[in-house]
């Protein structure tokens, strides 16, 4: 797919309460440094370091107390030889300050306090600039704006940043077996869950999904429904129809759809074999195996990295070690991509391997992430530390 190239996603500037889950389109800069000055990180006195380091409660130290800073306020005067300032957390420091002692440590008496305790008063001071400085790298492109990553840029005096438009990726569901949640259901029908799964999927990854009516298995309605998808959409994911049965209408359509058209149809992989991959111009197009077990894993596998492209992003795989709390087994002859349930144990992340086949829901649902078997091996055994590539899941790394 290297050579194929995807359609970039729109660039625009939104302000930063805009922007959960947003992916950055260009580098960021600190604007301001944070602090842009020093603070105390406890309530107490600014003091000189040197006056106060052999306080101890038998033998105070006393100060005169020479003002108070204000929250808010620059600190107006200089901390003058002898003299305590009272600042409050997080207050500014007047110039001088080398140390701060804390409010627990300190008697006032009169127009003076006495310090009982000397030691640590230097590691009391936040520096100016200690967390980050003016022009300092904050966060590259295909960074995803998370609820810690947005605080920064808010505190870095940042106010608004350069984001991708979310790409329309259009949903084409196929099937005349399926009924929507909440439609009623007659003997013979199954409920839709493919368009829930990977639509929740697309908008966890900061895609907008685009929904379409339920396409039945017509030649002539899926024709018009993917054409109307491409005319409207950046890319198009469709879940059914990949295989090769009588009703199955997915390759031949996508490939009259235009060029270069189906780059790959079926790959030797369980489940998910009769996946497609193909491109018109330089819209993403993916057929997606009906059986929903096989169209997430699929999705994950690779509708996922393609459409991340868009985002000018290589997708960097976070996997997770955890050991195996059962064997195994497969055939020979296939990749297996085996759903696994993560839990914490007292020796690190156990997987369950969940056995079942890809039509089965419930394996899905409590599945956490994905062990991959490589072609030629049919058996993991049981104890083995294996690398789980977890699920797209809402506030997820990607
Ligand atoms: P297909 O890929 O169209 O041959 O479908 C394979 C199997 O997956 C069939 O048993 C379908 O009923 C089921 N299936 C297809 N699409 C969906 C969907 N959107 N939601 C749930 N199951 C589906
Ligand atoms: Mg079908």
């Amino acid at each position: 797919m290297a050579d194929f190239p995807v359609r970039r996603a729109q660039i625009e500037r939104v302000p930063l309460g805009d922007l959960g889950g947003r992916v950055l389109a260009r580098a960021v800069v600190a604007a301001e440094d944070v602090p842009s000055f020093d603070r105390s990180m406890v309530d107490g006195f600014a003091v000189s370091n040197a006056e106060i380091g052999r306080a101890t409660r038998q033998a105070p130290v006393r100060l005169r107390v020479c003002g108070e800073v204000l929250m808010g306020k620059a600190a107006a005067a200089m901390l003058e030889p002898g003299c305590a300032i009272a600042v409050p957390t997080g207050g500014a420091l007047p110039k001088g300050t080398t140390g701060v002692v804390k409010i627990e440590d300190t008697q006032v008496d009169g127009d003076s306090v006495l310090v009982f305790d000397g030691t640590d008063s230097a590691h009391r001071i936040n520096p100016a600039r200690s967390d980050v400085a003016a022009g300092d790298p904050l966060f590259s492109a295909g960074h995803v704006l998370d609820p810690p990553s947005l605080g920064l840029l808010a505190a870095a005096g940042v106010d608004a940043v350069e984001v991708y438009v979310p790409p329309r990726i259009g949903l084409l569901v196929t099937g005349d077996e399926l009924v929507s949640p909440g439609a009623k259901i007659a003997p013979g029908q199954i409920r839709e869950s493919n368009g829930i799964t990977i639509g929740a999927a697309l908008v966890a990854l900061g895609f907008a999904s685009q929904r379409y009516e339920r396409v039945p298995d017509d030649r002539a309605t899926f024709a018009g429904a993917l054409d109307r998808a491409l005319r409207e959409c950046d890319g198009v994911l469709i879940s059914g129809g990949s295989s090769v049965g009588a009703r199955d209408f997915t390759p031949e359509l996508v490939s009259e759809a235009g060029s270069p058209g189906i780059i790959v149809h079926g790959v030797r992989v369980r489940p998910g074999r009769p996946v497609l991959l193909a491109m018109i111009g330089d819209q993403p197009v993916i057929g997606l195996p009906g059986n929903p077990v096989s169209a997430l894993v699929m999705f994950e596998a690779l509708a996922k990295p393609i459409l991340l492209r868009m985002f000018d992003k290589r997708e960097s795989l976070l996997s997770l070690r955890a050991r195996l709390t059962r064997n195994i087994e497969v055939e020979l002859g296939l990749e297996h991509r085996i759903p696994v349930q993560l839990s914490a144990s007292a020796e690190g992340l156990e997987a369950r391997p969940l056995i079942g086949t890809s039509s089965q829901l419930h394996i899905l649902a409590f599945a956490d992430a994905i062990v991959v078997v490589p072609e030629g091996t049919t058996l993991v055994p049981a104890g083995s530390w294996i690398d789980a590539l977890p699920f797209t899941r809402s506030g997820t790394l990607r």
